[in-house]
């Protein structure tokens, strides 16, 4: 395998793929063996300029196709998915190394989006007023913007991508993505499947980059919006970027989740949960549970539970079955493993070691196993950060009001949950909680595809969530019409200003 010849990753403009000639490149490795499988190019301005001129060529005969024959596409797209996801959840475990069920996981929640894109002529319907002035009628419609651009993370490389593209394609916008470079195949794989779905060539165009390709689409003057999911420091820089240069933008950052576990939850339920919300995908989820706030006495108990069940996981290569993959690089790995070592140093509890783990794969790959840290406090980098890999800390508080207050007070608000089983704590939770995706007795409550995801503060800039009614508004711009058609009693000359009557 190691001598095998990398594979050359570049661009997907005007429906075909484009070899790059910008001489820049990085190389992606397959995190379960180590073995750098491929150079990805990293476009130059100019050919991030060509991909905004395929999807603004493209743009006009998109737009005046008609509703009918646009979501034909999607319903193609959607066959397609269905039948060859097994082909794209291998291409993500190859290059980002969860194991290959979530990587289904993962297609199949970007396939509910395309799903509800499929309705698209249901949700674009406008409103009509008749008669609302003598004779005057109102109706209102949505258009598409135009070229948009998708910047997505590593550590969902399909479905985050179909968070936006289905919605903005079935709009009739016309589409420029820019995947993560560690795990940059997949986008290629979904710009293929869409050509087979027969969308004209141009309307979706993918555009491999870095920082270069980016800060070139947040000025480039032909694109319209920009949908950025990252880290809080480059989302927060790409919505104030792109707002500063006239665009729309919805920009998703980090997260930092709590899960709450009350003194009457079930505690297997919630032991079962925390683990499986913990370390699913190596903890590299942006709803993944990384604090645990055991409250009133339940920690020794919890603690011991969850202990018990992180023992039993398998870490290994995600194509042999086992339950937790590899970390996504090498530095990742070594950068999450130092947060082990920093709470360890602060006085945290190492109940799990995921340090120790013996893998069920090559030597090189990127292992770090499942890490149970106790008696962790708010001052430990640990709780502080973002951590992004398979490390859950436990926090003990004694009441409801300070667990309350501990996720209120953290600067990030994407995804939290509780564990009750009184509905009266649960309703007062859900009401006072600052975070935009809450789940009761659910770990990771990643909403349906037909509401909209998103985070409250740190966790979002911009005031549009993903997919959903959201995400049609954030795709498509409203136009109000207001007609009369010739009457003879409406003649004569009115400067004042227009009056319904
Ligand atoms: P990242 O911020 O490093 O990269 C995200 C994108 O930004 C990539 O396409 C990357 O090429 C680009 N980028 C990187 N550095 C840049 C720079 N200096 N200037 C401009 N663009 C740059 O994030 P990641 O490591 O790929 O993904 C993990 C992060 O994404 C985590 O913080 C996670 O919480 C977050 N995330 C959030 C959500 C959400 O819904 N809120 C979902 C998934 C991931």
């Amino acid at each position: 395998m190691a001598d095998q010849t990398p594979e050359t990753i570049a661009h997907w403009v005007g429906g075909a793929h484009t070899a790059s000639t910008s001489g820049r490149t990085a190389p992606v490795t397959n995190p379960a063996t180590g073995v750098t499988t491929g150079e990805v190019a990293l476009a130059s301005v100019e050919e991030v300029d060509a991909a905004v001129a395929a999807a603004t060529a493209a743009f006009p005969g998109w737009r005046d196709t008609s509703l009918a024959r646009r979501s034909a596409v999607l319903f193609r797209f959607r066959e397609l998915l269905n039948a060859r996801k097994p082909e794209l959840a291998a291409i993500i475990t190859s290059q980002h190394g969860k194991v290959l069920d979530d990587a289904l996981g993962e297609v199949s929640r970007g396939q509910e989006v395309v799903e509800f894109a499929c309705g698209i002529p249901h949700l674009l319907k406008g409103g009509f007023t008749e008669n609302a002035s003598t004779k005057v009628d109102v109706h209102s419609v949505r258009q598409p913007l135009g070229p948009v651009a998708i910047i997505s993370p590593f550590n969902f490389p399909a479905m985050v991508p179909m968070w936006f593209f289905p919605v903005a394609v079935a709009a009739g916008n016309t589409v420029v993505l820019k995947p993560s470079e560690k795990d940059p195949s997949a986008a290629l794989w979904m710009a293929q499947l869409w050509k087979e779905a027969g969308l004209p060539d141009g309307v979706f165009n993918v555009v491999q980059g870095d920082k270069v390709a980016v800060d070139r689409l947040l000025e480039h003057q032909d694109v319209k919006s920009i949908s950025f999911v990252g880290s809080t420091p480059i989302a927060r820089y790409v919505y104030e970027t792109g707002t500063r240069a006239g665009k729309r933008v919805q920009a998703l950052g980090g997260a930092k989740n709590h899960m709450v576990v009350l003194p009457d939850a079930d505690l297997d339920l919630a032991a079962d949960a925390a683990v499986n919300a913990g370390f699913g995908s190596a903890g590299e989820r942006c709803m993944a549970v990384s604090a645990l706030v055991a409250v009133g006495g339940v920690g020794d108990d919890l603690v011991a539970r969850i202990a018990e069940r992180t023992h039993t996981l398998r870490t290994g290569d995600g194509t042999r079955g086992a339950d937790m993959g590899p970390l996504v690089t090498r530095a990742h790995r070594d950068k999450v493993e130092s947060y082990v070592a920093a709470g360890e140093e602060a006085g945290a509890k190492v109940v799990v070691d995921g340090r120790q783990v013996s893998p069920d794969g090559e030597a090189d790959g990127f292992w770090l196993g499942p890490t149970l840290l106790d008696h962790v406090s708010t001052g430990m980098s640990v709780y502080t950060d973002e951590i992004f890999g398979p490390v859950l800390s436990v926090l003990r508080v004694d009441t409801y009001e300070q667990a309350l207050e501990l996720i209120n007070t953290n600067p990030y608000g994407n995804g939290t949950a509780l564990f009750t089983n009184d509905g009266g704590a649960a309703r007062r939770f859900q009401h006072e909680v600052e975070v935009g995706m809450i789940g009761i007795n659910v770990p990771v409550p990643v909403p349906m595809a037909y509401y909209s995801f998103g985070g409250w503060k740190n966790s979002l800039f911009g005031d549009s969530h993903a997919h959903g009614t959201e995400g049609v508004h954030f795709f498509t711009r409203g136009k109000v019409v207001t007609s009369r058609w010739l009457d003879p009693s409406h003649g004569g000359l009115n400067l004042g200003f227009p009056q319904n009557d």
